[in-house]
């Protein structure tokens, strides 16, 4: 019994020690994403967020990075992704932008990263922030992977994609180019932005493997609980909403009980077609909310435990 526990110990470790990009050769990838608390009182609450995403068994918690890192309580992007991968041993991505850090900044945030074992990074560009001054050392997200490449720490490094294409690019091809020179720079796994119509994301998958992108891309989910939220998100990031989400929206919008079922309802349906046409993993945009991460892992963690 003792030899048993200790071989899944070290089975458990092993896993912890993988490379996210590795995961995906064993199975469908299922991962969430959290924030930090705006607030110093919000600090317990993600720790019980995180701890109850734990118990879900995700194969990875990312954290976001916001822009100049302000605005953002002691608990930061680089402590929680510690607490994640050190305390609940569960492997976790840093999100990390560029456009508002130096290069001394990037290479100060990489050694607290890597005196903390935490080696995946979501190389990002961020957003345009009138309240923040640009550093002018990083044009593009593909500029910080080539960075964080060159500097041989063992960091690995993924990069997000737009199945709508990013709102600042000309068009789909010049998008998936760019993309291409992120991955060339050494983005190893992909995630999208969200998306709530899966035949968006499927023509968006074959351009990118026609382009000889051959890296596997995750699918982002946004459970869409509360109609405010998702006219945000939409005015935010363009996201369409197809005719059977409008309905939605048009028939629950007002009833918060019932839209936040229906909400959960639709990101499983999505989830169900992604993983039946072969997607490579889906991460859930969590929003901070483990009763809708639970809810949607309860009803797809037996469609996501093999490739
Ligand atoms: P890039 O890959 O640099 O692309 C930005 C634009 O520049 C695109 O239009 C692209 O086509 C173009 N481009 C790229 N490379 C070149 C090139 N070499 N030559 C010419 N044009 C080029 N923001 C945060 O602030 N914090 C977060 O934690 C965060 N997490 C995110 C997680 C995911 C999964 C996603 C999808 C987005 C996230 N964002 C986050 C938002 C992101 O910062 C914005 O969408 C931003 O506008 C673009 O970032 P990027 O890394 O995709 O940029």
């Amino acid at each position: 019994l003792i030899i048993d526990r200790h071989l899944t110990c070290k089975n458990k470790e092993s896993e912890n020690k993988m490379n996210i990009a590795d995961i995906f050769k064993k199975k469908t990838v299922f991962s969430f994403e959290v924030f930090p608390p705006k607030k110093e009182s919000g600090v317990e609450t993600v720790y019980n967020t995180l701890r109850e995403l734990k118990d879900l068994n995700p194969d990875f918690i990312s954290v976001t990075y916001g822009a100049g890192g302000s605005g953002i309580a002691k608990a930061t992007t680089v402590d929680l992704c510690a607490k994640i991968k050190n305390e609940l041993n569960t492997e976790t991505i840093a999100h990390l932008s560029c456009l508002y850090n130096s290069k001394a900044d990037i290479d100060r945030i990489l050694n607290d990263l890597n005196e903390k074992g935490v080696k995946n990074i979501l190389a990002l560009r961020g957003d345009a922030n009138p309240d923040y001054e640009v550093k002018h050392d990083f044009k593009y997200a593909s500029d910080l992977t080539e960075y964080i490449m060159s500097k041989n720490m063992g960091f690995h490094v993924s990069g997000a994609c737009y199945p709508e294409t990013h709102q600042e690019a000309a068009n789909i091809v010049e998008d998936i180019k760019n993309l291409k020179i992120k991955v060339e720079a050494g983005a190893d796994h992909l995630i999208s932005q969200l998306f709530f119509d899966n035949n968006v994301f499927y023509d968006f998958i074959e351009k990118v493997r026609v382009a000889g992108i051959d890296v596997p891309v995750e699918a982002g989910i946004m459970p869409v609980t509360n109609k405010k939220q998702i006219e945000r998100m939409v005015s935010m990031c363009g996201a369409s909403i197809p005719a059977k989400l409008s309905k939605v929206l048009q028939r629950f919008g007002d009833d918060p009980v019932a839209m936040r079922d229906a909400g959960i309802s639709y990101a499983i349906d999505q989830i169900v077609d992604l993983v039946a046409n072969g997607v490579d993993g889906v991460h859930i945009y969590t929003m901070n909310d483990p009763y809708v991460a639970k809810r949607i892992s309860d009803s797809v963690t037996n469609l996501v435990k093999n490739k």
